[in-house]
């Protein structure tokens, strides 16, 4: 597979392009905010060959959100999301305030509902979904077990894209809309700290990181 990551938005949102060797990609929180961001994304696409089969969200706080309404328009593929985080799609306008991100499209509804336990597939690539609440409710990071090789490298060990549940030597906030520290931490222990350790983590503020020196935190 191929795993392209770009930073975008005022808030340094990272949002992924994961793609097969059939040319199809899956695309997580790719939070264009402007006219330069959108044609850095496409640009990659066109030149990567890709097509794009999936849109997954993290989460829906609206800095990861901001380049759904490009995608979904661009490409012909819905957002989809863990039910629980849907009430922030009703408040793009609020977050936008409160953020001071503007809010140039709002997001279209979400297309499918993720949960735990999901599997969202392309040929070639598997990602499961991991719910993790307190974030946001219902934050979501997903793990590809086998990625194979990426870019190149042959034998890369497992990734996981934590969205805002785990960053590099901390985690998300939990004082905004629904969060709830006590069970962030309960599920990132139980079910990130849990995973190989070797496992390579891209939140989705930051730079990487790896389960086994997040572990040393908790
Ligand atoms: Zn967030
Ligand atoms: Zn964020």
């Amino acid at each position: 597979m191929t795993l392209k990551q770009f930073t975008f938005n005022p808030f340094g949102v990272n949002g992924f392009v994961l793609g097969n060797d059939s040319g199809d990609a899956i695309l997580i929180d790719p939070s264009a905010s402007n006219e330069r961001e959108e044609a850095a994304l496409s640009d990659y696409l066109e030149k990567s060959g890709l097509s794009v089969k999936r849109l997954l969200n993290t989460h829906l706080h609206l800095d990861h959100v901001l380049g759904n309404a490009f995608a979904a328009r661009t490409y012909g593929v819905a957002p989809e999301a863990h039910e629980e985080d849907a009430f922030l799609l009703d408040l793009q306008e609020e977050q936008s305030q409160m953020f001071g991100l503007p809010l140039r499209e709002p997001s279209p509804a979400l297309g499918n509902y993720l949960a735990e336990g999901d599997t969202v597939e392309i040929p070639g690539i598997r990602l499961q979904v991991i719910h993790v609440a307190g974030h946001s409710p219902g934050g979501l990071a997903f793990y590809c077990e086998k990625p194979g090789t990426v870019n190149g490298q042959e034998d890369v060990p497992p990734l996981l894209f934590a969205g805002d549940i785990l960053f590099a030597g901390s985690r998300g906030r939990s004082d905004l809309f629904g969060g709830d520290e006590e069970a962030l931490v309960s599920g990132i222990k139980s079910k990130l700290l849990t995973l190989p350790g070797e496992t390579v983590v891209f939140p989705g503020h930051g730079p990487m990181t790896t389960i086994a020196s997040e572990k040393r935190w908790y």
